[in-house]
């Protein structure tokens, strides 16, 4: 066929085509243009704002609902990796696998997708994340902080989230680093104070011990044999608490540095109860007080429900002197006409009001002179006294609790009070019960 002839074929149709069908034609054509124009401008326009993206140096990222990866840009592929998970995932679901042995699939712990998906609010983590091992088999641990916001959708749904990432590694370091200085300087200063306070209650006995020797010695042959007798008291007396002072601070170091640690058996804690009340009413001496008539009691209801559920895995010596401590503030700071009771129970809420299951409580509740609420937090601190007139009267170093709440520590429990201004105290002691199997018998338990 002549080339010519060819090239004028459809020319030749077109012009036999009707007016109003070549006008719809040009139409047409005049569409499909500028479709094509909008299309490179839309795709031109993307990859204008993917660049912009690009350009940033920290990671971003888009996923949808279901936290599949929809867009990341450049750094956060460069720091996850393009084969990360195919990159369907959002890595955090990698670093969740990472984290569970059972290669649980979903987000990984604290991730604040859900929080933006579900709840359509922004979120926020901060996490660490172990880049995985280089050529050189090297580990990395970076801190990441996870910005999380929502797209809603017309219809009010979330159906992509933008995450951005910011490495905040240098900044956490300097933080720890400024944390652990001031948790040095604080504990210099602590032991600074704790030798203060050791060299200030050593020092009250000590006086009385070489003023009234001194005195002996100097007019010995003057003095009439009774105040010569009442001096050695004195001495002895000042002897006695100084060893007293000694034992305790002994006791908290060897508790603080884990050089004691609890020998656990079965121990009978109403048994132990029973001795450390009978023992501090002795204490009370040859004239005891309405208080010095510490009641026991024991509740049931509520407690497992056999017979022997009082029979705990706990250091016998421990718990006496937790109990001894106890009892003896409850009737130092309790007048002669009030009243101090042990309860043992089953423990039912915590210091905070949480429930305490499986715990058995031993309450040291007394009618006394009460603690202000300002001060109640404190008394389980080292040395902590109230100062009020009747402890500035009566003996004490602010150890006893102290060496409670480490001996409750050291037992898996805790201890806690409750407290008012003249209305009494009550401390609460709470334990762990034992597991029935290893309850039987008075054999260790560990
Ligand atoms: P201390 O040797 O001074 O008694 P503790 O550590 O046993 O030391 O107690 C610390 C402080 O808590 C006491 O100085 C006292 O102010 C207060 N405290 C302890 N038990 C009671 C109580 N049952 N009633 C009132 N105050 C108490």
């Amino acid at each position: 066929m002549n080339p010519s002839q060819g090239e004028q074929a459809p020319h030749m149709t077109v012009s036999a085509l009707p007016d109003d069908l070549l006008q719809r034609l040009g139409a047409l054509e005049a569409m499909a243009a500028r479709h094509e124009r909008r299309l490179a401008d839309a795709e031109a326009a993307s990859s204008d704002w993917e660049r912009v993206l690009d350009a940033i140096d920290d990671p971003i990222c888009i996923v949808s609902a279901d936290y599949a990866l929809l867009y990341a840009n450049a750094a956060y592929i460069k720091l996850f990796g393009p084969e990360r998970d195919g990159h369907e995932r959002h890595y955090c679901f990698t670093a969740a696998r990472q984290l569970h042995a059972d290669g649980a699939h979903g987000p990984c712990e604290e991730c604040p997708l859900p929080c933006s998906v579900h709840g359509r609010r922004p979120g926020f983590a901060q996490q660490e994340w172990r880049a995985p091992a280089g050529p050189d088999g090297a580990e990395e641990t970076r801190v990441y902080q996870r910005w999380t916001y929502p797209i809603v959708n017309a219809n009010g749904g979330v159906d992509r989230v933008v995450e951005a990432l910011k490495d905040v590694t240098e900044q956490e370091r300097l933080r720890r680093a400024i944390a652990e200085e001031d948790a040095l300087r604080e504990a210099d200063r602590l032991k600074a104070e704790l030798l203060g306070t050791v060299s200030h209650e050593l020092r009250s006995p000590l006086t009385a011990i070489k003023g009234y020797a001194a005195t002996l010695l100097r007019h010995e042959r003057r003095l009439p044999a009774e105040e010569r007798r009442e001096f050695l008291r004195a001495i002895t007396e000042a002897a006695d608490r100084l060893e007293v002072i000694i034992d305790r601070l002994l006791e908290m170091s060897q508790l603080e540095t884990g050089s004691i640690t609890p020998h656990l058996e079965a121990v009978d804690v109403v048994r132990v109860a029973r001795e450390a009340i009978t023992a501090a009413e002795r204490r009370a001496g040859a004239v005891p007080t309405a208080a010095h008539h510490i009641e026991l009691r024991v509740l049931h209801e509520g407690a497992p429900a056999t017979d022997d559920w009082t029979i705990i895995p706990a250091d016998s010596r421990m718990l006496r002197d937790a109990l001894d401590n106890l009892l003896e503030n409850a009737v130092k700071y309790t007048p002669e006409d009030g009243r101090v009771t042990v309860t043992v129970g089953a423990a039912r809420n915590g210091a905070d009001g949480a429930p305490l299951p499986e715990m058995l409580e031993i309450v040291v509740r007394d009618t006394g002179v009460g603690i202000s609420a300002e001060q109640l937090g404190r008394v389980f601190e080292r040395f902590h006294r109230v100062d009020t007139r009747l402890t500035r009267e009566v003996d004490g170093l602010g150890l006893g609790l102290a060496i409670c709440k480490r001996i409750a520590e050291l037992h898996g429990g805790s201890i806690w009070a409750e407290s008012a201004p003249n209305e009494g105290s009550a401390f609460h002691l709470a334990l762990p019960l034992a597991p029935a199997a290893e309850r039987a018998g008075s054999a260790p338990i560990a």
